[in-house]
């Protein structure tokens, strides 16, 4: 039996080869049958350019139909397949290189100078180019190619992609993803989302990242539906889009962007059934506010590159605001003690572990890495700390190295950060730790403040004074005009630290 992903998708889209597998706002659409055909020539391609069955297709190329049939044509082959984040320099392309080692580089046409340079020092034999109007060297290449209309057989185990986590401490790990992770995810998902031959996904979420890549294009592959594809998150776009959309999976800034135009109400989400968030926490207030407008309840999900997609709020029955709802079938959760790895009881924080089909296979060649963060038994200790109450929900309370530990005491941030939030001219926060000569860590909020509202640091830190224990109070209130946040709308915490991390130091 061959367990290739490719294989699966392949039965479903000879189903219905008429159909629109995805089109763009200009038009440039394909349907399944010219997808099929198309990925049988890149895979060609890939051949001819001297890629075999294991080796990795690097490939840092902006959004576009075509870089998801090289996705297809590089299962299909047997490569594995290895996006890169279009706002990597050349540098940090350089490490991913030399990390990887891969056969191929499939870079943007206007950084292929940059791009020869960087394959030639770190040992890369090929590069191509691959534009969005369906132009570049890679799609000259599979013009000529010699089709491979086969499937390469593949194990369930054999290694599908490698997705670079963000690495936001020390370096990028490449996370081993198999065909049999990413087709048991996407069949969940499929199932749990009741995803159809006719939903009609609006698609503005970049695809060198698990949840744009997989969750999105995995899903509509497995249901045979339709994609929307649009550049990046453009407001006026989706709102275009939604009278013929049937879902859209977001990171939670779409949600609030979309809330500040008036245009989105009921009637213009009429034929919506489904709206999901993830990447990123979801504020109840915008759930609330989401649900009070439009009449649907976001659904929010939780995952990450490591292990797709883990938890999710229930298709049917309540989306709790504020949760990551129920864990997925087949998914095994635990909330332990991060030394001891013994879990708390229902309603204590502790660490997030999962075990399951869907959690990858380990760090390119980081066995210690591996071994660090996944256990014998088969748990991955995520690093997201949280709580399960009596229903089973689970809610995520931050990263482990966003705790804050002043005083010897744990201050996690969000207990701290919601408080700030509901307050009067607050629109949003981010509560961090950084150096302090007595404490450890002092516990110190960025707050961005509504246009004209006027905060002061001594007003945020009296009304917090009857709400939260001393220790948890912070000590110092900075305002800005917004976070920093990165492509899929996480705060960058280690940035704020950074910015400021001497504050202590003087006294
Ligand atoms: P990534 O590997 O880039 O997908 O990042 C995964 C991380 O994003 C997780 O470990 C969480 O910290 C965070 N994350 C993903 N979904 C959610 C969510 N719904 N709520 C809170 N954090 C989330």
């Amino acid at each position: 039996m061959n367990d290739n992903l490719f294989s699966t998708f392949a039965e479903r889209m000879n189903l219905r080869l008429d159909k629109t597998f995805i089109e763009t706002p200009e038009g440039r659409d394909y349907t399944y049958a010219q997808a099929l055909a198309l990925s049988s020539q890149l895979a060609g391609a890939l051949q001819a350019l001297g890629v075999a069955p294991g080796d990795r297709v690097a490939v840092q190329v902006d959004k576009s139909p075509e870089a998801i049939l090289l996705y297809l044509a590089c299962l299909r082959m047997g490569g594995v397949y290895l996006p890169l984040n279009t706002g990597y320099t050349a540098s940090e392309i350089g490490y991913f290189l030399g990390d990887a080692e891969p056969a191929l580089f499939v870079c943007r046409p206007d950084s292929l100078n940059d791009a020869q340079k960087i394959a030639k020092e770190t040992g890369c034999p090929v590069v191509e180019t691959l534009g969005t109007e369906a132009d570049g060297s890679l799609m000259e290449k599979a013009a000529i190619a010699k089709p491979f209309e086969g499937v390469e057989p593949r194990a369930g185990d054999d290694l599908a992609a490698i997705l670079y986590t963000s690495g936001t401490t020390g370096r990028s790990k490449g996370a081993m993803l198999t065909h049999g992770n990413l087709g048991s995810n996407a069949r969940s998902l499929t199932e749990a989302w009741r995803f159809t031959e006719s939903d009609r996904l609006i698609h503005a979420l970049p695809i060198f990242h698990t949840h744009g890549l997989f969750v999105a294009c995995n899903v509509i592959l497995m249901a045979g539906g339709s994609l929307y594809f649009l550049p990046r998150f453009d407001a006026d776009a989706i709102i275009e889009a939604m009278p013929r959309g049937t879902s859209l999976m977001g990171v939670p800034t779409f949600y609030t962007r979309l809330l500040q135009d008036d245009r989105l109400n009921a009637d213009l989400v009429a034929n919506m059934r489904l709206f999901t968030s993830g990447s990123a926490p979801l504020t109840a207030d915008t759930h609330r506010e989401f649900e009070k407008r439009t009449g649907h309840a976001i659904l929010e999900r939780y995952g990450m590159t490591e292990t797709n997609m883990n938890t999710s709020n229930p298709y049917d029955g309540d989306r709790i605001a504020g949760t990551v709802g129920l864990p997925l079938p087949g998914v095994e959760v635990r909330i332990t003690d991060a030394d001891t790895h013994a879990p708390v009881p229902d309603g204590d924080i502790g660490m997030l572990e999962v075990r399951g089909p869907n959690v990858f296979k380990g760090y390119w060649r980081m066995p210690e890495k591996t071994r660090e963060e996944l256990l014998e038994d088969g748990f991955f200790v995520t690093g997201d700390l949280a709580t399960r109450d009596e229903r089973g929900y689970i809610q995520i309370v931050g990263r482990d190295k966003d705790l804050v530990i002043s005083g010897g005491f744990n201050v996690y941030p969000k207990e701290v950060e919601q408080i700030i939030d509901e307050m009067e001219g607050v629109v949003e926060s981010a509560v961090i730790g950084v150096p302090h000569p007595d404490f450890g860590e002092g516990v110190t909020a960025v707050v961005v403040p509504a246009p004209g509202a006027s905060l002061s640091e001594e007003q945020i830190i009296g009304a917090l004074s009857d709400k939260l224990a001393r220790y948890k109070q912070p000590k110092r209130v900075f305002f800005v005009d917004s976070l920093p946040r990165n492509t899929m709308g996480k705060v960058q915490k280690n940035q704020l630290r950074e910015t400021y991390k001497a504050i202590y130091q003087d006294g």
